[in-house]
């Protein structure tokens, strides 16, 4: 039987961009023996994209289409379309025609090969600021050592998800996500196919620098504990460094009956900043709980399951 392929694509104000994109997917899979539905998800579009949306699917029942009632996000789009999705693998695509669809059969390729997720690296963008370039070589940075998930720099949510991964994905019930974190998160055997990005066909994005640092720190946030425990680190780091001052003050007038001339208020500022450390590491310590009772509430699986065998 020919396998289905579910193509996601998140919409938000890209009406000039939908009847493109849709017909560029129609004709790709004109040549590849392969069945196939696409999603748009209308993430609470201001324009027409919804309508352009709703009479495109009239035209063609492989074209489905969910709407939100506001905009909730890039994320919360794709996780609606892989909720929905009843392919066998899916793909994640953006709606601006950025990522190239002529590389799908690639990623297509991989995963007859039997790699389950597929990820679509980003090599440069006409259209990329400095900031932005910048921006993201210090996420990765930051993302790699403060996180044990292995999120390679570059990739972009272009990306082929195979059944096995979106069930998984599926069970994940955490409110603040980043879809690729997520899916780093999961395993899976992971294959890389690099891309070039093109510039916008119509329209602007719709990811500001001020978004972008939003969605980095919510990254960290949901993906990492350290932040949490930031606290903590400086309140040991503190208590011992006074502790170690006070130590010495304490030696020097004392016992070597003062040479350096210390008074006695450079005591007491040594001893408040110990106290300092102490209830920083006290609020670290807190941090110790809190981070389990996220880990808790996340609700993530406990393990992700790839066969099973007489079970
Ligand atoms: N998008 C979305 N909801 C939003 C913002 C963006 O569904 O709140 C969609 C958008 O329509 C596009 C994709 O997400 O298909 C990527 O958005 P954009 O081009 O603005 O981001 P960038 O290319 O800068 O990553
Ligand atoms: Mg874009």
């Amino acid at each position: 039987m020919q396998k289905t392929i579910s193509i996601i694509i998140p919409v938000h104000n890209e009406e000039k961009n939908i009847a493109l994109i849709s017909s560029e997917i129609t004709k790709l899979f004109l040549n590849l023996s392969y069945d196939y539905e696409i999603i748009f998800v209308n993430d609470g579009s201001n324009d027409n994209s919804g309508r352009i949306i709703e009479d495109l699917a009239k035209t063609d029942d492989r074209i489905k289409y969910i709407e939100f009632s506001r905009n909730f996000g890039k994320e919360m789009a794709t996780t609606a379309g892989l909720h929905h999705s009843k392919g066998d693998c899916a793909i994640m695509i953006d709606a601006d025609l950025q990522h190239p669809v002529e590389i799908i059969p690639k990623f297509i390729t991989d995963w007859e090969k039997g790699f389950e997720v597929v990820v679509g690296i980003r090599k440069s963008c006409k259209s990329d600021t400095f900031i932005k370039i910048f921006g993201s070589k210090i996420f990765y940075m930051i993302m790699s050592r403060i996180s044990d998930i292995n999120i390679a720099p570059n990739s972009t949510d272009f990306r082929l998800v195979d059944r096995k991964v979106i069930d998984a994905f599926n069970q994940c019930t955490e409110r603040t996500r980043i879809t690729r974190g997520l899916i780093a998160w999961l395993g899976f055997r992971r294959s890389f196919i690099e891309f070039e990005a093109n510039g916008r066909a119509h329209g602007e994005a719709s990811y500001s620098t001020l978004k972008l640092i939003k969605l980095a720190l919510s990254s960290f946030v949901s993906l990492s504990l350290f932040p949490l425990k930031i606290a903590g680190y400086l309140g040991i780091f503190i208590t011992s460094l006074s502790g170690l001052l006070g130590l010495f003050i304490f030696i020097e007038k004392v016992i070597l009956n003062d040479p350096m001339g210390f008074t006695w208020l450079s005591m007491l500022v040594v001893m408040n900043l110990f106290l300092i450390g102490i209830i920083l590491s006290c609020l670290g310590l807190m941090a110790l709980y809190i981070a389990s009772i996220n880990t808790e509430v996340s609700g993530r699986p406990m393990y992700v399951v790839r066969d099973k065998k007489g079970l």
